[in-house]
Protein backbone atom coordinates (compact mmCIF):
# COMPACT_ATOMS: atom_id res chain seq x y z
CA UNK A 1 0.00 0.00 0.00
CA UNK A 2 1.32 3.49 -1.00
CA UNK A 3 2.58 5.42 1.79
CA UNK A 4 -0.21 8.27 2.37
CA UNK A 5 3.08 10.68 4.03
CA UNK A 6 5.20 9.89 0.85
CA UNK A 7 5.75 12.36 -1.62
CA UNK A 8 4.54 11.64 -5.17
CA UNK A 9 6.65 9.93 -8.08
CA UNK A 10 6.95 12.31 -10.56
CA UNK A 11 3.58 13.32 -13.01
CA UNK A 12 3.47 16.00 -15.59
CA UNK A 13 1.80 18.60 -13.15
CA UNK A 14 4.36 17.60 -10.65
CA UNK A 15 7.53 16.94 -12.81
CA UNK A 16 10.92 15.53 -11.48
CA UNK A 17 13.34 18.92 -11.46
CA UNK A 18 16.38 18.02 -12.73
CA UNK A 19 19.25 20.82 -12.11
CA UNK A 20 22.35 19.87 -14.80
CA UNK A 21 25.18 21.89 -14.17
CA UNK A 22 27.22 22.61 -17.04
CA UNK A 23 25.77 23.46 -20.06
CA UNK A 24 28.64 21.76 -22.57
CA UNK A 25 28.13 18.48 -24.19
CA UNK A 26 27.42 16.15 -21.55
CA UNK A 27 25.26 18.51 -20.06
CA UNK A 28 23.10 18.82 -23.37
CA UNK A 29 23.22 15.61 -23.97
CA UNK A 30 22.00 14.92 -20.36
CA UNK A 31 19.35 17.30 -20.87
CA UNK A 32 18.46 15.44 -24.24
CA UNK A 33 18.52 12.31 -22.59
CA UNK A 34 16.10 13.50 -19.91
CA UNK A 35 13.39 15.07 -22.10
CA UNK A 36 13.83 11.98 -24.52
CA UNK A 37 11.41 9.98 -22.68
CA UNK A 38 8.46 10.00 -21.29
CA UNK A 39 8.19 7.16 -18.78
CA UNK A 40 9.15 10.02 -16.23
CA UNK A 41 8.18 13.12 -16.82
CA UNK A 42 11.13 15.89 -15.86
CA UNK A 43 11.63 20.04 -15.89
CA UNK A 44 15.43 20.42 -16.77
CA UNK A 45 17.66 23.70 -15.17
CA UNK A 46 20.55 23.65 -17.87
CA UNK A 47 22.74 25.98 -15.53
CA UNK A 48 26.37 27.40 -16.96
CA UNK A 49 28.69 29.80 -15.93
CA UNK A 50 29.08 31.39 -19.01
CA UNK A 51 26.51 33.43 -20.16
CA UNK A 52 26.96 31.34 -23.29
CA UNK A 53 25.69 27.17 -23.84
CA UNK A 54 28.72 24.80 -25.59
CA UNK A 55 31.43 24.48 -23.22
CA UNK A 56 34.29 23.39 -25.05
CA UNK A 57 32.22 23.65 -28.54
CA UNK A 58 32.63 27.06 -28.39
CA UNK A 59 35.83 27.59 -26.14
CA UNK A 60 37.97 25.15 -27.00
CA UNK A 61 36.97 23.00 -30.45
CA UNK A 62 39.71 24.62 -33.01
CA UNK A 63 38.02 28.09 -34.87
CA UNK A 64 39.66 27.17 -37.74
CA UNK A 65 37.20 23.99 -37.52
CA UNK A 66 33.90 25.10 -38.87
CA UNK A 67 32.59 21.79 -39.44
CA UNK A 68 33.14 20.72 -36.18
CA UNK A 69 31.57 23.74 -34.12
CA UNK A 70 28.73 23.25 -36.42
CA UNK A 71 27.99 20.70 -33.88
CA UNK A 72 26.66 23.50 -31.96
CA UNK A 73 23.30 23.47 -34.25
CA UNK A 74 22.88 19.77 -33.32
CA UNK A 75 22.98 20.68 -29.54
CA UNK A 76 21.20 23.79 -29.95
CA UNK A 77 18.00 21.74 -30.86
CA UNK A 78 18.06 20.49 -27.13
CA UNK A 79 18.54 23.57 -25.60
CA UNK A 80 14.91 24.48 -27.46
CA UNK A 81 13.06 21.65 -26.24
CA UNK A 82 10.09 23.18 -23.80
CA UNK A 83 11.34 21.03 -20.82
CA UNK A 84 14.69 22.54 -20.72
CA UNK A 85 15.26 26.12 -19.41
CA UNK A 86 19.01 27.55 -20.15
CA UNK A 87 20.09 29.27 -17.24
CA UNK A 88 23.60 30.79 -18.21
CA UNK A 89 25.57 33.29 -15.98
CA UNK A 90 25.29 31.60 -12.84
CA UNK A 91 28.05 29.59 -11.03
CA UNK A 92 27.09 27.20 -8.57
CA UNK A 93 29.42 27.18 -6.06
CA UNK A 94 29.55 31.09 -6.67
CA UNK A 95 26.14 31.92 -7.62
CA UNK A 96 24.05 29.70 -5.40
CA UNK A 97 26.21 26.86 -3.23
CA UNK A 98 25.23 23.44 -4.00
CA UNK A 99 23.23 22.96 -1.04
CA UNK A 100 20.56 25.79 -1.91
CA UNK A 101 20.60 24.15 -5.41
CA UNK A 102 20.16 20.80 -4.04
CA UNK A 103 16.78 22.26 -2.23
CA UNK A 104 15.52 23.90 -5.25
CA UNK A 105 15.53 20.48 -7.08
CA UNK A 106 14.91 16.94 -6.90
CA UNK A 107 18.32 16.06 -8.63
CA UNK A 108 21.24 17.10 -9.63
CA UNK A 109 23.63 16.17 -12.73
CA UNK A 110 27.72 17.36 -12.89
CA UNK A 111 28.46 18.09 -16.32
CA UNK A 112 30.62 21.02 -15.09
CA UNK A 113 34.24 19.65 -17.57
CA UNK A 114 37.49 19.46 -16.58
CA UNK A 115 39.06 22.83 -17.49
CA UNK A 116 42.26 23.00 -15.05
CA UNK A 117 45.31 22.60 -16.89
CA UNK A 118 48.17 20.13 -15.85
CA UNK A 119 51.65 21.22 -15.12
CA UNK A 120 55.05 20.25 -16.34
CA UNK A 121 56.31 20.65 -12.71
CA UNK A 122 59.97 21.30 -14.20
CA UNK A 123 61.97 24.86 -13.80
CA UNK A 124 60.88 27.93 -15.71
CA UNK A 125 57.47 26.82 -16.06
CA UNK A 126 56.31 30.11 -14.17
CA UNK A 127 58.78 32.19 -16.68
CA UNK A 128 56.92 35.09 -18.81
CA UNK A 129 56.29 33.47 -22.40
CA UNK A 130 55.58 30.21 -20.81
CA UNK A 131 51.67 29.35 -21.31
CA UNK A 132 49.39 26.76 -21.04
CA UNK A 133 47.33 25.44 -24.08
CA UNK A 134 44.70 26.41 -22.22
CA UNK A 135 45.34 29.83 -21.79
CA UNK A 136 45.82 29.88 -25.75
CA UNK A 137 42.61 27.91 -26.80
CA UNK A 138 40.52 30.09 -24.32
CA UNK A 139 42.24 33.22 -25.88
CA UNK A 140 41.49 32.43 -29.24
CA UNK A 141 38.17 31.14 -29.12
CA UNK A 142 37.03 34.07 -27.01
CA UNK A 143 36.58 32.92 -23.56
CA UNK A 144 35.46 35.07 -21.20
CA UNK A 145 38.22 34.49 -18.61
CA UNK A 146 40.84 34.20 -20.84
CA UNK A 147 43.77 36.24 -19.93
CA UNK A 148 44.16 38.86 -22.85
CA UNK A 149 46.06 40.71 -21.50
CA UNK A 150 48.89 38.45 -20.96
CA UNK A 151 48.12 35.72 -23.97
CA UNK A 152 48.65 38.67 -26.47
CA UNK A 153 51.96 39.76 -24.52
CA UNK A 154 53.29 36.57 -24.58
CA UNK A 155 52.63 36.43 -28.17
CA UNK A 156 54.38 40.00 -28.87
CA UNK A 157 57.53 39.44 -31.14
CA UNK A 158 57.62 36.03 -31.06
CA UNK A 159 58.89 34.26 -33.74
CA UNK A 160 59.70 30.20 -32.43
CA UNK A 161 57.47 28.42 -30.60
CA UNK A 162 57.89 25.22 -28.68
CA UNK A 163 54.36 23.11 -28.07
CA UNK A 164 54.59 20.23 -25.33
CA UNK A 165 52.77 17.47 -26.03
CA UNK A 166 51.46 14.90 -28.84
CA UNK A 167 47.52 15.19 -28.57
CA UNK A 168 45.04 16.72 -30.77
CA UNK A 169 45.09 19.68 -28.86
CA UNK A 170 48.60 20.36 -29.09
CA UNK A 171 48.66 20.05 -32.74
CA UNK A 172 45.51 22.27 -32.84
CA UNK A 173 47.73 25.03 -31.42
CA UNK A 174 50.66 24.78 -33.50
CA UNK A 175 48.46 25.09 -36.46
CA UNK A 176 46.72 27.97 -35.39
CA UNK A 177 50.27 29.70 -34.28
CA UNK A 178 51.56 28.69 -38.13
CA UNK A 179 48.90 29.53 -39.80
CA UNK A 180 48.69 32.34 -42.50
CA UNK A 181 46.43 35.33 -41.59
CA UNK A 182 44.27 35.00 -44.50
CA UNK A 183 43.07 31.40 -43.41
CA UNK A 184 42.08 32.77 -39.86
CA UNK A 185 40.64 35.64 -41.29
CA UNK A 186 37.09 33.96 -42.33
CA UNK A 187 37.33 32.32 -38.96
CA UNK A 188 34.76 33.52 -35.54
CA UNK A 189 37.52 34.31 -33.15
CA UNK A 190 37.41 37.96 -31.76
CA UNK A 191 38.94 40.65 -33.86
CA UNK A 192 41.47 41.29 -31.35
CA UNK A 193 43.14 37.91 -31.61
CA UNK A 194 42.94 37.91 -35.32
CA UNK A 195 45.06 40.69 -35.17
CA UNK A 196 47.33 39.64 -32.90
CA UNK A 197 47.70 36.61 -34.65
CA UNK A 198 48.61 38.38 -37.69
CA UNK A 199 51.02 40.67 -36.06
CA UNK A 200 53.12 37.60 -35.11
CA UNK A 201 55.37 36.31 -37.75
CA UNK A 202 56.42 32.91 -36.49
CA UNK A 203 59.08 31.14 -38.45
CA UNK A 204 59.33 27.95 -36.54
CA UNK A 205 57.10 26.05 -34.14
CA UNK A 206 58.37 22.43 -32.90
CA UNK A 207 55.94 20.28 -31.16
CA UNK A 208 57.81 17.66 -28.81
CA UNK A 209 56.51 14.19 -27.89
CA UNK A 210 58.25 12.50 -24.50
CA UNK A 211 57.67 9.27 -26.55
CA UNK A 212 58.13 8.02 -29.87
CA UNK A 213 55.75 8.58 -33.49
CA UNK A 214 53.84 5.20 -32.27
CA UNK A 215 52.78 6.57 -29.19
CA UNK A 216 51.63 9.78 -30.04
CA UNK A 217 47.85 10.95 -29.26
CA UNK A 218 46.90 13.00 -32.17
CA UNK A 219 44.59 11.66 -34.46
CA UNK A 220 45.62 11.25 -38.32
CA UNK A 221 43.12 13.80 -39.61
CA UNK A 222 44.72 16.47 -36.96
CA UNK A 223 48.08 15.33 -38.13
CA UNK A 224 47.07 15.89 -42.00
CA UNK A 225 45.74 18.97 -41.82
CA UNK A 226 49.33 20.30 -40.40
CA UNK A 227 50.62 19.39 -44.58
CA UNK A 228 47.66 21.65 -45.95
CA UNK A 229 48.41 25.03 -44.31
CA UNK A 230 49.22 27.96 -46.80
CA UNK A 231 52.78 28.61 -45.34
CA UNK A 232 54.14 26.24 -43.44
CA UNK A 233 56.21 23.29 -44.46
CA UNK A 234 55.84 20.42 -41.74
CA UNK A 235 59.70 18.49 -41.28
CA UNK A 236 60.18 15.23 -39.62
CA UNK A 237 63.24 13.69 -38.53
CA UNK A 238 63.48 10.45 -40.69
CA UNK A 239 65.84 8.80 -38.26
CA UNK A 240 62.97 9.41 -35.54
CA UNK A 241 60.68 7.10 -37.27
CA UNK A 242 62.44 4.36 -37.39
CA UNK A 243 61.09 1.72 -34.59
CA UNK A 244 61.97 -0.66 -32.57
CA UNK A 245 59.84 -4.06 -32.18
CA UNK A 246 57.64 -3.51 -29.60
CA UNK A 247 56.43 -0.06 -31.78
CA UNK A 248 56.90 -2.05 -35.00
CA UNK A 249 53.75 -4.31 -33.29
CA UNK A 250 52.43 -1.24 -31.92
CA UNK A 251 51.77 0.22 -35.62
CA UNK A 252 50.85 -3.75 -37.13
CA UNK A 253 47.86 -3.76 -34.58
CA UNK A 254 46.59 -0.21 -34.65
CA UNK A 255 45.40 0.96 -37.93
CA UNK A 256 45.56 4.80 -36.11
CA UNK A 257 49.10 4.72 -35.39
CA UNK A 258 50.02 2.81 -38.88
CA UNK A 259 48.45 5.35 -41.05
CA UNK A 260 50.38 8.49 -38.68
CA UNK A 261 53.20 6.81 -39.59
CA UNK A 262 52.36 6.78 -42.98
CA UNK A 263 52.11 10.48 -43.09
CA UNK A 264 54.84 11.45 -40.83
CA UNK A 265 57.41 9.28 -43.43
CA UNK A 266 56.09 11.36 -46.48
CA UNK A 267 56.92 14.30 -44.59
CA UNK A 268 60.31 13.21 -43.27
CA UNK A 269 61.17 13.95 -46.99
CA UNK A 270 60.60 17.38 -46.58
CA UNK A 271 62.94 20.29 -47.23
CA UNK A 272 62.17 23.67 -45.30
CA UNK A 273 60.84 25.84 -47.86
CA UNK A 274 61.52 30.01 -48.47
CA UNK A 275 59.12 31.63 -47.16
CA UNK A 276 57.40 29.23 -44.92
CA UNK A 277 57.64 28.75 -41.36
CA UNK A 278 59.00 25.48 -40.27
CA UNK A 279 56.73 23.13 -37.91
CA UNK A 280 58.71 20.56 -37.16
CA UNK A 281 57.79 17.31 -35.13
CA UNK A 282 59.90 16.45 -32.49
CA UNK A 283 60.05 12.99 -30.87
CA UNK A 284 61.67 10.99 -27.68
CA UNK A 285 62.47 14.38 -26.13
CA UNK A 286 61.48 15.33 -22.72
CA UNK A 287 62.03 18.72 -21.12
CA UNK A 288 64.03 19.11 -18.28
CA UNK A 289 63.66 22.70 -17.58
CA UNK A 290 62.52 26.22 -19.47
CA UNK A 291 65.46 28.47 -19.87
CA UNK A 292 65.36 32.16 -19.76
CA UNK A 293 66.04 34.93 -17.43
CA UNK A 294 62.98 37.61 -17.78
CA UNK A 295 61.22 35.36 -19.93
CA UNK A 296 61.30 32.02 -21.53
CA UNK A 297 64.49 31.55 -24.52
CA UNK A 298 64.07 28.21 -24.90
CA UNK A 299 63.27 24.45 -23.88
CA UNK A 300 66.17 22.09 -22.11
CA UNK A 301 65.23 18.75 -23.46
CA UNK A 302 66.60 15.24 -22.58
CA UNK A 303 66.35 12.61 -25.23
CA UNK A 304 64.46 9.62 -23.95
CA UNK A 305 64.19 5.83 -25.35
CA UNK A 306 60.75 4.60 -25.18
CA UNK A 307 60.83 0.86 -22.99
CA UNK A 308 59.05 -2.53 -23.58
CA UNK A 309 56.13 -1.03 -21.18
CA UNK A 310 55.84 2.27 -23.80
CA UNK A 311 57.32 4.75 -21.15
CA UNK A 312 59.66 7.19 -21.56
CA UNK A 313 63.02 6.17 -20.08
CA UNK A 314 65.27 9.52 -19.85
CA UNK A 315 69.19 8.70 -21.94
CA UNK A 316 71.16 11.84 -20.11
CA UNK A 317 71.65 13.62 -23.17
CA UNK A 318 70.46 16.91 -23.22
CA UNK A 319 70.11 19.38 -25.70
CA UNK A 320 68.37 23.20 -26.21
CA UNK A 321 65.36 24.10 -28.31
CA UNK A 322 65.29 27.54 -28.55
CA UNK A 323 61.93 29.33 -28.14
CA UNK A 324 60.34 32.79 -27.85
CA UNK A 325 57.24 31.24 -26.31
CA UNK A 326 56.22 27.74 -24.50
CA UNK A 327 52.94 25.98 -25.00
CA UNK A 328 52.60 22.92 -22.61
CA UNK A 329 49.28 20.88 -23.77
CA UNK A 330 49.93 18.15 -21.75
CA UNK A 331 46.32 17.47 -20.18
CA UNK A 332 43.26 18.94 -18.56
CA UNK A 333 42.09 18.02 -14.86
CA UNK A 334 38.73 18.42 -12.99
CA UNK A 335 38.55 19.85 -9.98
CA UNK A 336 36.19 20.15 -7.29
CA UNK A 337 33.09 22.30 -6.64
CA UNK A 338 32.81 23.69 -3.23
CA UNK A 339 31.14 20.24 -1.66
CA UNK A 340 31.55 18.23 -4.33
CA UNK A 341 34.04 15.15 -3.57
CA UNK A 342 36.45 14.94 -6.79
CA UNK A 343 39.55 12.35 -6.83
CA UNK A 344 42.70 14.46 -6.55
CA UNK A 345 45.11 11.97 -8.87
CA UNK A 346 41.89 11.76 -11.72
CA UNK A 347 40.39 15.04 -11.29
CA UNK A 348 37.17 13.16 -11.62
CA UNK A 349 33.85 13.22 -9.37
CA UNK A 350 33.62 9.00 -8.01
CA UNK A 351 30.57 7.66 -9.14
CA UNK A 352 29.59 3.69 -10.12
CA UNK A 353 28.19 4.38 -13.89
CA UNK A 354 27.09 8.14 -12.97
CA UNK A 355 25.80 7.57 -9.47
CA UNK A 356 27.89 10.25 -7.58
CA UNK A 357 29.86 8.14 -4.50
CA UNK A 358 30.26 9.69 -1.47
CA UNK A 359 32.55 8.03 1.31
CA UNK A 360 32.02 4.66 -1.16
CA UNK A 361 28.11 4.71 -1.31
CA UNK A 362 25.94 6.36 -3.88
CA UNK A 363 24.65 10.02 -2.89
CA UNK A 364 20.88 9.82 -3.82
CA UNK A 365 19.63 12.49 -6.26
CA UNK A 366 23.30 13.41 -7.38
CA UNK A 367 24.92 12.35 -10.50
CA UNK A 368 27.71 13.13 -13.31
CA UNK A 369 28.67 13.07 -16.58
CA UNK A 370 30.91 13.97 -19.23
CA UNK A 371 34.79 14.92 -18.77
CA UNK A 372 34.21 15.11 -14.76
CA UNK A 373 33.07 11.72 -14.80
CA UNK A 374 35.06 9.87 -16.64
CA UNK A 375 38.19 12.26 -17.26
CA UNK A 376 39.36 14.89 -19.72
CA UNK A 377 39.71 12.69 -22.85
CA UNK A 378 37.10 11.98 -25.72
CA UNK A 379 35.27 13.56 -28.10
CA UNK A 380 32.21 15.22 -28.37
CA UNK A 381 30.64 12.10 -29.37
CA UNK A 382 31.67 10.37 -26.47
CA UNK A 383 29.86 12.21 -24.24
CA UNK A 384 26.11 11.38 -25.70
CA UNK A 385 26.93 8.13 -24.65
CA UNK A 386 28.03 8.65 -21.22
CA UNK A 387 25.14 11.28 -20.54
CA UNK A 388 22.80 8.35 -21.29
CA UNK A 389 24.46 5.50 -19.09
CA UNK A 390 23.85 8.59 -16.73
CA UNK A 391 20.73 9.39 -17.25
CA UNK A 392 19.38 5.69 -17.60
CA UNK A 393 20.76 5.37 -13.82
CA UNK A 394 18.93 8.40 -12.93
CA UNK A 395 15.53 6.92 -14.62
CA UNK A 396 15.55 3.99 -12.83
CA UNK A 397 16.28 5.95 -9.31
CA UNK A 398 12.48 7.78 -10.36
CA UNK A 399 11.34 4.49 -10.77
CA UNK A 400 11.86 2.53 -7.85
CA UNK A 401 11.24 5.35 -5.58
CA UNK A 402 14.61 6.63 -4.93
CA UNK A 403 14.18 9.81 -6.26
CA UNK A 404 10.69 11.59 -5.46
CA UNK A 405 9.47 14.52 -6.32
CA UNK A 406 9.33 17.22 -2.69
CA UNK A 407 6.89 19.42 -1.80
CA UNK A 408 6.75 22.97 -3.48
CA UNK A 409 9.93 25.04 -4.07
CA UNK A 410 10.71 28.37 -5.13
CA UNK A 411 11.67 28.85 -8.62
CA UNK A 412 15.57 29.20 -9.10
CA UNK A 413 15.69 31.56 -11.39
CA UNK A 414 13.67 33.84 -9.15
CA UNK A 415 15.96 33.07 -6.11
CA UNK A 416 19.09 33.89 -7.97
CA UNK A 417 17.31 37.37 -9.43
CA UNK A 418 16.30 37.83 -6.14
CA UNK A 419 20.10 37.88 -4.30
CA UNK A 420 21.13 40.26 -7.56
CA UNK A 421 22.24 37.24 -10.24
CA UNK A 422 21.53 38.31 -13.50
CA UNK A 423 20.68 34.83 -15.28
CA UNK A 424 20.57 34.97 -18.85
CA UNK A 425 17.88 32.66 -19.89
CA UNK A 426 17.32 31.02 -23.77
CA UNK A 427 15.75 34.23 -25.28
CA UNK A 428 19.34 36.17 -23.82
CA UNK A 429 21.43 34.00 -25.30
CA UNK A 430 19.68 34.12 -28.64
CA UNK A 431 20.30 38.09 -28.43
CA UNK A 432 23.69 37.31 -28.28
CA UNK A 433 23.95 34.87 -30.89
CA UNK A 434 22.36 37.16 -33.06
CA UNK A 435 24.93 40.62 -32.18
CA UNK A 436 27.82 37.58 -32.96
CA UNK A 437 26.56 37.17 -35.87
CA UNK A 438 25.82 40.95 -37.27
CA UNK A 439 28.77 41.84 -36.07
CA UNK A 440 30.33 38.59 -38.37
CA UNK A 441 28.21 39.71 -40.95
CA UNK A 442 29.64 43.68 -40.84
CA UNK A 443 33.23 42.09 -41.53
CA UNK A 444 31.96 39.60 -43.86
CA UNK A 445 32.16 36.60 -42.34
CA UNK A 446 29.25 33.86 -40.25
CA UNK A 447 30.13 35.29 -37.04
CA UNK A 448 33.04 37.19 -34.50
CA UNK A 449 32.50 35.54 -30.97
CA UNK A 450 32.33 38.06 -28.51
CA UNK A 451 35.65 38.10 -25.71
CA UNK A 452 34.28 39.87 -22.76
CA UNK A 453 31.67 38.94 -20.32
CA UNK A 454 30.73 42.60 -19.94
CA UNK A 455 30.04 42.92 -24.01
CA UNK A 456 28.18 39.59 -24.03
CA UNK A 457 26.18 40.78 -21.12
CA UNK A 458 25.15 44.36 -23.13
CA UNK A 459 23.67 42.19 -26.23
CA UNK A 460 21.38 40.86 -23.82
CA UNK A 461 20.44 44.21 -22.70
CA UNK A 462 20.30 46.03 -25.56
CA UNK A 463 18.15 43.37 -26.89
CA UNK A 464 15.60 43.51 -24.13
CA UNK A 465 15.46 46.78 -23.42
CA UNK A 466 17.00 47.15 -20.02
C1 LIG B 1 41.15 22.44 -26.88
C2 LIG B 1 40.14 21.35 -27.15
C3 LIG B 1 39.78 21.06 -28.45
C4 LIG B 1 38.85 20.04 -28.70
N1 LIG B 1 38.52 19.78 -29.99
C5 LIG B 1 37.61 18.81 -30.25
C6 LIG B 1 37.24 18.54 -31.60
O1 LIG B 1 37.75 19.14 -32.55
N2 LIG B 1 36.30 17.58 -31.81
C7 LIG B 1 35.70 16.90 -30.76
O2 LIG B 1 34.81 16.06 -31.00
N3 LIG B 1 36.05 17.14 -29.48
C8 LIG B 1 36.98 18.06 -29.20
N4 LIG B 1 37.34 18.31 -27.92
C9 LIG B 1 36.73 17.51 -26.84
C10 LIG B 1 35.34 18.04 -26.43
O3 LIG B 1 35.38 19.43 -26.40
C11 LIG B 1 34.94 17.41 -25.09
O4 LIG B 1 34.75 16.02 -25.29
C12 LIG B 1 33.66 17.99 -24.50
O5 LIG B 1 33.59 19.38 -24.60
C13 LIG B 1 33.53 17.60 -23.02
O6 LIG B 1 32.25 17.98 -22.62
P1 LIG B 1 31.83 18.37 -21.13
O7 LIG B 1 30.43 18.81 -21.24
O8 LIG B 1 32.16 17.25 -20.20
O9 LIG B 1 32.77 19.58 -20.70
P2 LIG B 1 32.82 21.09 -21.23
O10 LIG B 1 32.68 21.14 -22.69
O11 LIG B 1 34.06 21.65 -20.62
O12 LIG B 1 31.56 21.80 -20.56
C14 LIG B 1 31.51 22.11 -19.19
C15 LIG B 1 30.63 23.33 -18.98
O13 LIG B 1 30.45 23.51 -17.56
C16 LIG B 1 30.50 24.90 -17.26
N5 LIG B 1 30.87 25.06 -15.84
C17 LIG B 1 32.08 24.83 -15.28
N6 LIG B 1 32.03 25.08 -13.95
C18 LIG B 1 30.76 25.47 -13.66
C19 LIG B 1 30.09 25.87 -12.46
N7 LIG B 1 30.72 25.91 -11.28
N8 LIG B 1 28.78 26.23 -12.53
C20 LIG B 1 28.12 26.21 -13.73
N9 LIG B 1 28.72 25.84 -14.90
C21 LIG B 1 30.01 25.45 -14.87
C22 LIG B 1 31.54 25.44 -18.23
O14 LIG B 1 31.39 26.84 -18.44
C23 LIG B 1 31.23 24.62 -19.50
O15 LIG B 1 30.29 25.28 -20.32
C24 LIG B 1 38.28 19.31 -27.62
C25 LIG B 1 38.65 19.61 -26.32
C26 LIG B 1 39.58 20.60 -26.07
C27 LIG B 1 39.99 20.90 -24.66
Amino acid sequence: MADAGAPPPPSAEHPLRVAVVGAGPAGIFTADALTRQSAVPVAVDLIDRLPTPFGLVRHGIAPDHPKMRAIRDTLHRSLDHPLVRFVGNVEVGKDITLDELRRHVDAVVYTYGAALDRHLGIEGEDLPGSLAATDVVSWYCGHPDADRAGVEAALAGIRSVVVIGVGNVALDVARVLARAPEELEPTDMPQHVLDALAATSVEEVTVLGRRGPAQATFTTQELRELGELARATVLVDPAELVLDADAEERAAADRGVARNLAVLREWSRHQPEPGHARLRLRFYRRPVRLLGEDRVTGVEVERTAVDGDGRAMGTGKLEIVPADLVVRSVGYLGTPLPGLPVDQRSGTVPNDAGRVLRGGRPSPGEYVAGWIKRGPSGVVGHNKHDARETVAGLLADAADGTLRVRGPVDDLVRTLQDRGAEPVLLEDWRAIDAAEQALGASRGRARTTLHEREALLAAVRAAVGR
